[in-house]
Formats: C-alpha cells, sequence, structure tokens
C-alpha cells in the first residue's frame, strides 16, 4: 500500500493521537500506518472508534489517568 495523497512509502508505527476535551487533552499510543514522506496517518480499523470511545470516557472523567503535565495559559504579555 501506498499514501492515497502522495504515493509515498508507508510503514507500521506506534503513534500518539490526542483527544481533547475542552481544555483536557489525553495522549493515547495507537498503531498506525504513516507515510514516511508527508507524515499522512492510517488507522487499522477500529482505532478511530476507540478515540471516539475515549474522548467520551474523556468528557465522563470515567479514566484511570496518569498526569504528565499541565496546559497554562498566559494571561498578560
Ligand atoms: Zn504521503
Amino acid at each position: 500500500m501506498t499514501c492515497v495523497i502522495c504515493a509515498g512509502e508507508i510503514r507500521k508505527k506506534k503513534v500518539f493521537e490526542e483527544v481533547k476535551d475542552k481544555n483536557n487533552h489525553l495522549l493515547v499510543k495507537v498503531d498506525a500506518e504513516v507515510c514516511l514522506n508527508c507524515g499522512e496517518r492510517y488507522y487499522p480499523s477500529g482505532v478511530v472508534d476507540k478515540l471516539i470511545s475515549l474522548k467520551e470516557s474523556l468528557r465522563k472523567r470515567n479514566l484511570k489517568l496518569h498526569e504528565i503535565g499541565k496546559v497554562y495559559e498566559l494571561l498578560k504579555q
């Protein structure tokens, strides 16, 4: 299989996808096929559904999470 956008070579990789709910961000490691040329990601079936269901769980605070950092907003420049 080659990339549908640029016809580049595609490799299987573990990638971090970000699931967001308002200001909360959850990083999830998933399997994807990534174009080595343009970076386009292709997900195996089930991964997108998993991300959607994680977004819902994140919104409901249904997950056991480990904090790895904080997001700040600059109030004054
Ligand atoms: Zn590509």
